[in-house]
């Protein structure tokens, strides 16, 4: 392993922003949700369909988690529709069960 001392770098391979807390690398692109197997979100989805969880209350995902779950996932980009898809249906359900 190297030494660097040189400046953090700014942003991942992927071109994403990321961001120092002491020793905890984050990424400000996604942020994680309370979910037990937790969930990473991009900042373009406000909130998790499963725990409710909304994106302004939570601060971002720390790098290492992001890369681990795109690393097993076989589709980032699908991945991410879905999430995107899945949390406008979960908005539309809600909607209904206020009418209950
Ligand atoms: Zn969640």
């Amino acid at each position: 392993m190297s030494m660097t001392f040189g400046p953090q770098p700014e942003e991942n391979e992927y071109g994403e922003e990321l961001g120092y807390s002491g020793d905890i690398v984050l990424n400000w692109e996604y942020w994680d949700c309370l979910c037990e197997n937790y969930y990473i979100f991009p900042r373009s989805i406000p909130g998790c369909w499963r725990c409710g969880v909304q994106a302004e209350d939570r601060l971002c995902a720390r790098e290492p988690d992001v890369q681990e779950l795109r690393a097993a996932t076989e589709d980032w980009e699908a991945y991410l529709a879905e999430q995107q898809l899945r949390y406008a249906q979960t908005l539309g359900k809600s909607e209904i069960n206020r009418n209950i």
